[in-house]
């Protein structure tokens, strides 16, 4: 038997398992997907990540998507220090969380107010709970394949049977809760003017990831989203945009910039914050006023804006603003893109590469994958060998075949090719 390339990684996750739920603090960082010990991070520099026993590698997991400009850009951690000497937090107003939600209005088309939270999941789960308030429904309607942070309502999949009532995805969701979710296969639809012709006047949202980013990348199809908007205005239902991942990220104005479909609310997250605990929605004015403390629908926070994570985001956002950065991560998805295709063809395996911009993720499959039972049925055995050998030639996936890998602006030439050259070995040894 060889010794571990990971000794301390090893030891930190044998320890970790016996105090940590599963050794992590997140359930895809354990690594149940492909086996063996996570790799445990010591730094990040750029596009690259080193661990905690030395080896490098260049990083596609950045964090899940917030690192759109790499690790520790300069301009984002001087903010940061300059923000930490005066004051982490105070319960009272700052500029910074002005001028972020500033910068959020101006950028994303359709938002006139926007709220500040800490993650992702606190944005969803009160853009939900908006849209309840302001149709005085309580039903709502998301997708197969969507994640949208782990609150209760949507931790639900669909029922069995003909009908689409949700039942609990994890236990402790209550069923009472789970029912009045309802799940639509993503990019149907035909499906969807099925849920809406039954169910339409008793939905207060409709939940969608326009870009589907939590089932690797599935861009959606021609019509798709202009059907939700048209359902959801004849219906009265708000639509909802969950753009935790694509906000900022596939275009400044994010999908509903690329796609230009405007739906009601938007929540936003990773990328807004840079690096930093962050999440937002914002939407029309009709709807954001319902807020409290201007309206009666209640949310608040603690650290909700902390001068940290404006400060971030601020920085990250500025440097979005220098020209060329959407197109030199349009290139470098492309580049990947094309570089695998390549490879696979050489190499005789079918692969399908789903991207939006700087968000892509290849699929084992003869076809394209379009919604869910795609990706299920999609080879996650080889994509699973194809995994070890790259993090054997020192890049780093995401450890389950669900998830996108993300560009940054870091990601240069050198990075770039030796993805595509990893890629183009690992293809070899999966075919
Ligand atoms: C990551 C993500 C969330 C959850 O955000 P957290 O900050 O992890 O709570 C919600 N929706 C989408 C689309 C996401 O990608």
């Amino acid at each position: 038997m060889t010794a571990s390339r990971r000794p301390k990684s090893d030891a930190l996750f044998d320890a970790a398992q016996k105090i940590v739920p599963g050794g992590v603090n997140s359930p895809v960082r354990a690594w149940k997907a492909v086996g063996g010990t996570p790799v445990h991070a010591h730094s990040g520099a750029g596009c690259w990540l080193t661990d905690v026993d030395g080896n490098r590698y260049v990083d596609l997991v950045m964090s899940y998507g917030p690192l759109i400009l790499g690790h520790a850009p300069a301009r984002t951690t001087a903010a940061i220090v300059e923000a930490a000497a005066g004051g982490t937090t105070f319960g009272a107003p700052t500029e910074r969380e002005l001028r972020l939600a500033e910068r959020i209005v101006e950028y994303v088309p359709g938002v006139d107010r926007v709220r500040l939270v800490n993650s992702g999941t606190e944005a969803t789960m009160s853009a939900l709970r908006l849209a309840r308030a302001a149709t005085g429904r309580d039903a709502f309607l998301k997708f197969n394949g969507c994640y949208h942070g782990h609150g209760d309502s949507f931790l639900v999949k669909a029922g069995s049977g003909a009908l689409t009532l949700g039942e609990p995805d994890s236990p402790g969701v209550p069923k009472a809760l789970a029912e009045l979710t309802l799940v639509a296969e993503y990019n149907d639809t035909d499906e969807v003017r099925r849920v809406f012709a039954e169910h339409g006047d008793r939905l207060a949202a409709v939940f969608v990831e326009p870009i589907a980013g939590n089932m690797g990348t599935v861009n959606p199809a021609p019509g798709f989203l202009e059907a939700l908007r048209e359902l959801c205005d004849a219906h009265g239902v708000v639509l909802v945009f969950d753009e935790v991942m694509t906000g900022f990220r596939v275009a400044r104005g994010g999908a509903i910039e690329r796609l230009g479909v405007v739906p009601d609310l938007v929540t936003l997250g990773k990328v807004i914050g840079g690096g930093l605990p962050i999440g937002a929605y914002a939407g029309k004015d009709e709807l954001m006023r319902q807020i409290a403390p201007l309206g009666k629908v209640y949310q608040a926070g603690t650290l909700s804006g902390n001068p940290l994570a404006t400060a971030a985001g601020l920085a990250t956002l500025e440097a979005l603003e220098d020209r060329g950065a959407y197109e030199c991560l349009e290139d470098a998805g492309a580049f990947v893109q094309a570089g695998l295709e390549d490879a696979a063809r050489a190499a005789g395996v079918p692969l399908f590469v789903g991207r939006c911009g700087s968000m892509i993720c290849p699929y084992f499959a003869a076809e394209p994958v379009t919604r869910f039972d795609d990706v299920m049925a999609s080879d996650r055995e080889r994509w699973v060998r194809f995994f070890h050998v790259m993090l054997d030639e020192g890049v780093l996936l995401p450890p389950s075949p669900f998830e996108a890998w993300f560009l940054s602006t870091a990601h240069d030439t050198e990075a770039l090719e030796h993805i595509v050259r990893a890629g183009a070995k690992a293809l070899q040894s999966v075919a």
